[in-house]
């Protein structure tokens, strides 16, 4: 069992108040590392895990590329399904980037790539729109992910090098990172000195205020205590941004299969979201929380202003 140096905190980690609100208690599904609580910001509402992880004692949370940030693909059906909706996801980006000039095409980082499926994605879309991308991925381990290796196309430099490199980016894509990330304003705020002026970044999160998160508690699997430190809604989201000196252009509802894993957990069953039941139960999972006007997953578009 994996051992964590732990930390409680008295106050907000982004505006600083002591008002917080304690929302639940559950555990560590996945790593079984004990339980965590979530809090709640009385003034800008964000909310995060509490006690946490100390950032130091981060890396090892993720040693084994083993947790749900993770997923198997062990069929060849749910791989094709994954990189279908990652084709989706990187439709509106690409148009946006795409429609400005790059007489000598566009930089983009791929950050806190986990299996390397979105920088994949830019692979496929580079050769359908007949665009010069030069992809860099970067996340905690020194070797590229397996499903990286061998793709010439994609540069894989190991976080602690890519924070000294001398590059910059006309966008960088955080899919799911930045609710792993201690301190999100400190994060945005330094892939800002990353960014071309007028450069962007494409941010998705899960969605805490879901139909879903209500219905299952502490086994909402979009939870994942305590690999993910904050739990977004679009204000503090859009708060977040701000805070790390960025311009929020909008923030848009999405949707990913979340009920496998919740189900799971809250049966005690190994259930995958991109499995029979997760795939089987999405059309649900959107039309509730469609219904409801809510969603699953927020994607945040934020620009750098020159
Ligand atoms: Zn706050």
């Amino acid at each position: 069992m994996t051992t964590l140096q732990m930390e409680t905190l008295n106050a907000c980690p982004l505006c600083g108040t002591a008002a917080l609100h304690h929302t639940l208690t559950a555990p560590d599904y996945e790593s079984h590392t004990g339980d965590y609580g979530i809090d709640e910001c009385g003034d800008c509402g964000a909310a995060f895990t509490n006690p946490r992880p100390v950032e130091a004692d981060l890396p090892k949370l993720y040693a084994q590329r083993s947790t749900v940030d993770f997923p198997a693909l062990d069929s060849g059906l749910v791989a094709h399904l994954r990189d279908f909706a990652i084709d989706r996801y990187l439709a509106d980006p690409l148009r946006c980037l795409n429609s400005a000039p790059a007489e000598h095409g566009l930089d983009i980082l791929d950050y806190g790539c986990g299996d390397g499926a979105l920088a994949r994605g830019l692979v496929r879309a580079a050769r359908k729109h007949g665009r010069g991308y030069r992809i860099t991925a970067t996340d905690f381990h020194d070797a590229a992910p397996p499903r990286l290796a061998g793709i010439e196309s994609i540069r894989y430099v190991p976080q602690a090098r890519s924070q000294n490199e001398d590059v910059r980016y006309h966008a960088i894509f955080l899919r799911h990172v930045v609710e792993h990330h201690p301190q999100p304003d400190r994060l945005i705020r330094e892939l800002k000195t990353r960014l071309h002026p007028g450069g962007r970044l494409f941010i998705e999160v899960p969605n805490r205020r879901s139909v879903w998160a209500r219905a299952f508690g502490g086994a909402y699997c979009a939870y994942n205590l305590p690999r993910h430190l904050f739990h977004f809604d679009a204000r503090s989201l859009t708060g977040a941004i701000e805070r790390g000196n960025l311009r929020c252009e909008r923030v848009a509802l999405a949707h990913t299969p979340l009920l496998g894993h919740s189900l799971g957990y809250l049966l005690s069953r190994k259930i995958q979201n991109t499995g029979l039941v997760g795939v089987a139960t999405y059309p649900v999972q959107v039309a509730v929380d469609a219904l409801a006007r809510t969603s699953s997953t927020l994607r945040a578009t934020a620009i750098a202003d020159g």
